[in-house]
């Protein structure tokens, strides 16, 4: 197992004394199983298997991006296996492959038009940096025009890598604070 438990844990209590069996106050080894009283802890987990990708592929990094969908690496596993090919239904936006200036605008739309929560991956040196291209028409990095949470780096990365990237995107979920869920409840 990975990142962090189910939040549902096991306690055993001890009777206290003059408790007699059949009575509703727990007798000794008596198991119990709670929900943690933090509603972030709750809602974080849950969101940390909920993720539904969004691919913005533009160049080669493509190839990787679907063998790490397929069988062979079971992104089931981390609940991150459904492609959404709308923006508006997806709260994970991959940019995999070089990113030019004339694309820089439309990849900034389509972040914006995802709803919150949302995260974004730079899959590959060339989302992350710009690689090895370093001319005018190149965007270095698709951290100049959108937030991103997680780089995975390599050219491209091995399917392993983009697994551990989810993996640390999930960890960093879990962690995170969710304000929305806590003002409305
Ligand atoms: S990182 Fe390498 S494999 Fe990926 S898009 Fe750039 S040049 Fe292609």
């Amino acid at each position: 197992m990975y990142g962090k438990q189910l939040p549902i844990v096991d306690v055993t209590r001890p009777a206290p004394a003059g408790a007699s069996a059949g009575s509703a106050t727990p007798g000794k080894h008596a198991t119990f199983e709670y929900l943690t009283t933090r509603k972030d802890e709750l809602v974080g987990w849950a969101r940390k298997f909920s993720l539904f990708p969004y691919p913005f592929v533009t160049a080669c990094c493509a190839m990787e991006f679907m063998a790490v969908s397929a069988s062979n690496y079971d992104t089931d596993r981390f609940g991150a296996a459904l492609p959404r090919f709308s923006p508006r239904q997806a709260d994970l936006l991959m940019v995999v492959g070089t990113v030019t200036q004339k694309q820089a605008p439309i990849l900034l739309k389509v972040y914006e038009q995802m709803c919150e929560p949302k995260w974004v991956m730079a899959f590959g040196v060339c989302a992350t940096s710009g690689g090895f291209y370093q001319n005018y028409a190149s965007l270095p990095g698709i951290d100049r025009i959108i937030p991103v949470d997680i780089y995975v780096p390599g050219c491209p990365p091995r399917p392993e890598m983009v697994i551990d990237g989810i993996m640390r995107l999930q960890e960093k979920i879990a962690n995170g604070r969710h304000p929305i869920i806590n003002d409305r409840f």
